[in-house]
């Protein structure tokens, strides 16, 4: 194995690290397990190597040595992950794309912009405003996450109702195969040339390739935002009333309602209790905004939403992006995460109550709410949060298992999707088959295989362990 990190070393200079600091902050994402983890003194423990690549040929080079060297790779953006897709094993080297930053070119002409992978959001989204466009992608953790992770996460921001996720915005890709080779995606507005092969990348997770370089296709900054907000008796109130606007045809980019738990945490200045609230974003020409907000005011009462002070969306809007910490909550005896998953309209209702009913017989549960963030045409999505209180800390990862299999039993059972936008990693890779059934998982499985067939890139991710569930 030091062979490996020679052979690195001889390659590529002084783009290899071995310090303990930068090993020790390379051994996991943010998923809430491994924070736990932590606590207890058994958490992942650090890599053989770091390589800090700084180009598309480092990381060929990378991955060709470790190849031979049969050594696993696992690549790493911003780590902001919450699935546990990061877990370093002693022998594993991390591939860190943060050397990979920048802009490589924008055509305001096309709207489209080339960033190298390792760009944070934040950094992509504030390039391309000084030319007055705009990525439209907003994740709550866009100042901590890249543009290659949103890709390999297949990630979904805040905006997405009117914007659309990742795969709506991205034209290119470039990326670098197990073995070495380049692939690139021609940046053209859509084609018919076989199979789209960015979308074998989009949720790959690290173990297909290494994203890049990624293109987007922008648009200009809106000339109108406009806020709106209204509260329900019901939460499935609220929902028909999103179900309504959406078959309509409006699509305002912020969709959001919260359930009577999440209202009054969130919002109780402006949001009565026991009521759902339900708060917009509008965007784009002024005149085509005037005429959304109209339409929406009109379809939201007419499920029974009563007009609310459009003051929670500037809140909102003030503390969208502040980002929690586990630990300080794992320390007080809290469990804590939040579980996304989707489902058509018919299933919603009876998947939020099937859910926050499992979720309260774990014991020890303080609180199971939810929202709604990403909604379209045929469905929506729920992003249930839990907390539960537990005495001793040897039982956290227990009690952290519990609400995971209630969420994710309950969902499959109401016939939902497992995952909405923040992937499988660890955490969810036993249900992957109720997802894709045995023909998906074995077609992944022959993909990996076809790609990488040692199984070096991102091992035990996204795939579920060999054998039965
Ligand atoms: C507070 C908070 C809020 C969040 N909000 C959202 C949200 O609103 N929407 C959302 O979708 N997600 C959200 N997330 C989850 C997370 O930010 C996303 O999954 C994000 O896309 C991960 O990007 P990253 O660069 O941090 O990837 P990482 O965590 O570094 O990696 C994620 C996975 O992708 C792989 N990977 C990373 N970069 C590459 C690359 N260049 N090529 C190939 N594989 C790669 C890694 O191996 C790993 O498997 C949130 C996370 C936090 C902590």
């Amino acid at each position: 194995m030091s062979d490996i990190v020679a052979a690195l070393r001889a390659a590529l200079g002084d783009r290899v690290l071995t310090d303990p600091e930068t090993l020790a902050a390379h051994r996991r994402d943010y998923w809430a397990l491994a924070e736990i983890h932590d606590l207890l003194g058994r958490g992942a423990p650090p890599p053989r190597a770091v390589v800090r690549a700084r180009s598309t040929e480092d990381v060929a080079q990378t991955l060709r040595i470790c190849r031979a060297g049969h050594a696993a790779v696992i690549p790493f953006g911003g780590a902001s992950g919450v699935c546990g897709a990061i877990e370093a094993t002693p022998e594993s080297v991390v591939l860190s794309t943060r050397g990979l930053e920048g802009l490589v070119r924008l055509s305001d002409h096309n709207l489209t912009a080339c960033f190298r992978a390792g760009t944070l959001g934040i950094d992509a989204e504030e390039r391309v405003r000084q030319d007055g466009l705009t990525i439209g992608h907003w994740p709550q953790s866009v100042a901590l996450s890249t543009v290659g992770g949103w890709v390999a996460t297949r990630a979904s921001g805040q905006y997405s109702t009117g914007y659309g996720s990742i795969e709506d915005l991205v034209l290119a890709l470039e990326v670098v195969l197990p073995d070495g080779s380049v692939l690139r995606t021609r940046e053209t507005p859509r084609a018919a040339a076989g199979p789209d092969l960015r979308q074998v990348f989009m949720g790959s997770e690290g173990t297909l390739g290494v994203i890049t370089e990624v293109t987007f296709s922008l648009r200009p900054l809106p000339e109108a935002s406009v806020g709106q907000a209204s509260h329900f008796a019901a939460f499935d109130d609220g929902i028909e009333a999103i179900r309504r606007i959406m078959r309509a045809g409006w699509r305002p980019p912020v969709v959001r309602l919260y359930d009577a738990l999440e209202s009054q945490r969130t919002f109780a200045a402006w949001c009565p209790a026991g009521r759902s609230l339900l708060i917009l974003l509008h965007e784009g020409p002024a005149s085509a905004v005037k005429e959304e907000v109209e339409a929406v005011a009109a379809l939201s009462a007419a499920a029974g939403g009563d007009e609310a002070d459009v003051a929670c969306v500037g809140h909102w809007l003030e503390h969208r992006n502040s980002v929690p910490s586990f630990r300080e909550l794992n320390e007080q005896g809290l469990v804590v995460d939040t579980i996304e998953v989707a489902c058509t309209w018919d299933l919603a209702p009876r998947l939020y109550a099937d859910v926050t009913r499992s979720l309260r017989h774990v014991p020890g549960i303080l609180m199971a709410s939810a929202h709604t963030s990403h909604s379209y045409r045929s469905g929506t999505n729920f992003y249930f949060t839990f907390a539960v209180r537990v005495e001793e800390r040897e039982r956290m990862p227990a009690a952290y298992r519990a609400c995971w299999e209630r969420t994710m039993n309950a969902s499959v059972a109401a016939g939902a999707g497992i995952a909405h936008h923040h992937g499988i990693g660890r955490v969810r890779r036993n249900w992957l088959v109720d997802e894709i059934g045995d023909a998906g998982v074995a077609l992944l499985r022959d993909l990996k295989r076809a790609l990488d067939p040692d199984g070096l890139l991102n091992p035990g991710v996204l795939l579920p362990p060999p054998g039965p569930r």
